[in-house]
């Protein structure tokens, strides 16, 4: 097939989940030989990548399609293409549809494949190649000010019709990423994402997720390994695992052949792959065994994103999580006892339907119990279509407010005091990225507990003498006999994708700061 190649750019908002779908959509279009451009206002192609699990994220997108509005009409090259949660149903896609008529596609990622088809039937280049460059044209760049965009010359039109829309069957078990992409993804930097199991068969009163992405439906174990590898050999040193509920990776696969502690073990084997994260885990799917598992390979990460929505039993139940406090907490203590160091994370909701000020205050008294190393708080947000939709959304928005706030004090001041405990200790990085704040250039990355870490960096960098992709638990393995393995460099010549030490001097909640240990 041979579509004539333009420019596109991916508006994403949400979790890790869209991300990645995104950095999908993106290989695909790039091996059509597309040009990725970092605004709207150049692209021929705007793919929306959305997110309902808000109100808010949504709002964002109305805003959004706005604009496209308004620049659709000054410009006949332009095509917007819409995907993520907010592609819901028949019934959701046909109101979007007389609301946005400015939509060309709506198509889930599962059927992505359709791109190639849609450009070559919808994508006609105004003159040869490419596209029109606004900024030539002396239109402002920012079209977020609302601002008429004046006519441009008049041009062959681009191929129109009514939108397409390409989505899998409801609940359809087969459907996975598309084929054509499992090798060639592209990568952004040393780390990257790995969904393995798509969808969320939960049945939270509150999510509107599984009503949007489906039932449960894990990624064969060949198909990741190829992947795996594929990413690594583009320079991915550390993979994150996604899934809304991680820990159920293969359940839903004939014979149960592999669990997520199996996929982990083989995805260990890849020489040049440094660390493995996951996320996000679901209390009841986190087995005895799977624990165990996890903090036997060395290179599976410390950190466990384990959300437990709220304090209180009767809120729980109302939540419809399936499982109580004294369950959560029995989790927890064995993660710590069977996984020592283990740094934890989770999610939180307040002012959800009925919450008293009893009910929040045990939220509090949990987070000050189990001392988590960070917390994601969010105010309940009604979504249209899930259980609790029906019920009264009762607390009123001030006092949601007032709560998360009082969420956001506490875990501040537990992040300080947990932080303040890596003053002095030598830590294990990954480098991600090279960034300048103020004069001072640093390199940002995250030792194995997921802590951002901070450390000044001396340009120039280009010429690192050598790199080691050996985690820090790994030598602890191969100090032990198993293999040979490189300790983590202590230079100044570093670059992204690097494991080095670093020795901490300073912490904030959010961070550590210090700077490269000499061994
Ligand atoms: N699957 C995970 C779990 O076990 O809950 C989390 C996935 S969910 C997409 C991400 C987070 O969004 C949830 O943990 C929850 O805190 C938040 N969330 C989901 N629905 C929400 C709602 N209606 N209002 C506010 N926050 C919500």
């Amino acid at each position: 097939m041979k579509v004539a190649k333009g420019k596109y750019h991916i508006w994403t908002v949400g979790c890790q989940m869209n991300m990645a779908d995104s950095q999908r959509v993106s290989s695909i279009l790039d091996g059509l030989g597309w040009e990725e451009v970092p605004t709207m206002e150049t692209a021929n192609l705007v793919v929306l990548n959305t997110c309902s699990v808000r109100e808010q994220p949504e709002k964002r997108a109305h805003g959004q399609l706005s604009l496209l509005r308004i620049a659709k009409k000054q410009r006949s090259d332009l095509l917007v293409a819409m995907m993520g949660c907010m592609i819901g149903n028949q019934r959701t896609i046909d109101d979007l549809k007389k609301r946005y008529p400015v939509v060309d596609l709506f198509f889930k990622v599962e059927k992505a494949d359709i791109l190639p088809q849609f450009l070559e039937e919808r994508w006609t280049p105004l003159a040869g190649e490419g596209c029109i460059d606004f900024a030539d044209l002396g239109v402002p760049r920012d079209i977020g000010t609302g601002a008429t965009l004046p006519m441009l010359p008049s041009a062959p039109a681009a191929h129109t019709g009514s939108p397409m829309q390409i989505m899998p069957r409801p609940a359809a078990r087969d459907l996975q990423y598309p084929n054509s992409v499992t090798v060639g993804l592209k990568t952004r930097g040393p780390t990257a994402w790995l969904p393995v199991i798509l969808g969320c068969n939960k049945v939270c009163s509150y999510c509107i997720v599984p009503s949007r992405r489906g039932v449960e439906r894990s990624r064969s174990i060949e198909e990741l390994l190829a992947e795996a590898g594929d990413l690594v050999t583009s320079g991915a040193r550390e993979l994150t695992l996604l899934g809304q509920t991680v820990e159920a990776y293969g359940l839903d696969l004939p014979g149960q052949q592999a669990d997520l502690g199996d996929l982990m073990e083989r995805l260990s084997d890849i020489a040049s792959l440094s660390r493995i994260r996951f996320m996000t885990s679901y209390p009841r799917h986190f087995t005895d065994k799977l624990i165990k598992h996890m903090a036997a390979l060395p290179k599976v990460c410390p950190h466990v994103n384990i959300p437990v929505q709220h304090g209180d039993d009767g809120v729980l139940q109302r939540m419809r999580r399936g499982y109580t406090l004294a369950e959560y907490r029995e989790l927890i203590d064995k993660l710590r006892a069977w996984w020592p160091g283990v740094a934890l994370s989770t999610d939180i909701i307040v002012g959800f339907c009925g919450e008293t000020e009893d009910e929040f205050r045990h939220t509090l008294d949990l987070l000050e119990d189990i001392r988590f190393d960070v917390v994601h708080v969010a105010a309940y947000s009604p979504r249209p279509g899930t259980l609790s939709y029906k019920w009264d959304d009762d607390v009123p928005l001030a006092l949601k407010k007032e709560r998360l706030h009082k969420v956001e004090a506490l875990q501040e001041r537990i992040s300080t005091e947990i932080n303040r405990g890596y003053l002095g200790r030598d830590e294990e990085v990954l480098i991600e990225a090279h960034q300048v704040a103020g004069d001072q250039h640093q390199w940002r990355g995250r030792n194995p507990c997921n802590k951002l870490v901070f450390f000044p960096a001396n340009m120039p960098t280009e010429k690192a003498p050598r790199r080691s992709s050996t985690s820090a638990a790994e030598q602890t393995k191969t100090r032990n006999g198993v293999g040979l393995a490189e300790p983590p460099v202590a230079r100044t010549q570093v670059r992204p994708g690097d494991l080095v030490m670093v020795r901490i001097e300073k912490t904030t909640p959010w961070s550590l700061q210090g700077r490269l240990a000499m061994h």
